[in-house]
């Protein structure tokens, strides 16, 4: 779950030190295939799993032994149908402004939020120190914390939280879209 470079190096060490075979198998292999550490921050998706590609190519079994085009044509129906079945999911749960699991992500953030304390550097920065003795820099302006959560998913850290809280300000404006 390392999201930074420093984390990930304290976690390969720590492997090391259980099991070296285990720490070598992963030489040839870079980080930024494997570890949020290494991930850019573009996407805003921190996701490790390829559940999605797994979950699709089981559901168009039954298209997968047809010609081409037949298989292209029942691909596009199950999609089309699959977004408005959602769609519609969406319009009838979605009574916030972000989707449920992100609301929830938010939420438990937020529930962690006395275990920071955000000292104010200037209108934009904050220094959050943490009871494990931690401390991250918050980047309001540019969307950034020591701890790489936030840049990551878009979704704010406990840490970006705290400041946004420390000025009154919305977390909504903070939430990448
Ligand atoms: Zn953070």
């Amino acid at each position: 779950m390392a999201t930074t470079v420093n984390e990930f190096g304290r976690n390969v060490k720590e492997m090391r030190d259980l099991d070296e075979c285990a720490a070598d198998w992963f030489n040839d292999k870079t980080p930024n295939q494997w570890s949020r550490s290494h991930f850019t921050d573009f996407s805003k998706c921190d996701m490790l799993l390829n559940n999605g590609c797994e979950s699709f190519n089981s559901s168009i079994l039954e298209a997968r032994d047809k010609p081409i085009l037949s298989m292209c044509e029942w691909i596009i129906e199950y999609l089309m149908n699959r977004m408005q079945v959602n769609r519609d999911t969406a319009e009838q749960r979605w009574t916030g402004s972000f989707c449920p699991k992100i609301q929830k992500v938010i939420d438990q953030n937020f529930a962690e939020l006395g275990d920071c304390i955000p000292i104010k550097s200037d209108n934009f920065h904050y220094q959050v120190s943490c009871h494990e003795g931690r401390q991250y820099s918050v980047d309001l302006k540019n969307g950034t914390c020591g701890c790489r959560k936030w840049d990551l998913s878009g979704i704010p850290c406990k840490h970006t939280l705290s400041a946004i809280d420390a000025q009154r300000l919305d977390y909504y404006e903070f939430t990448h879209k």
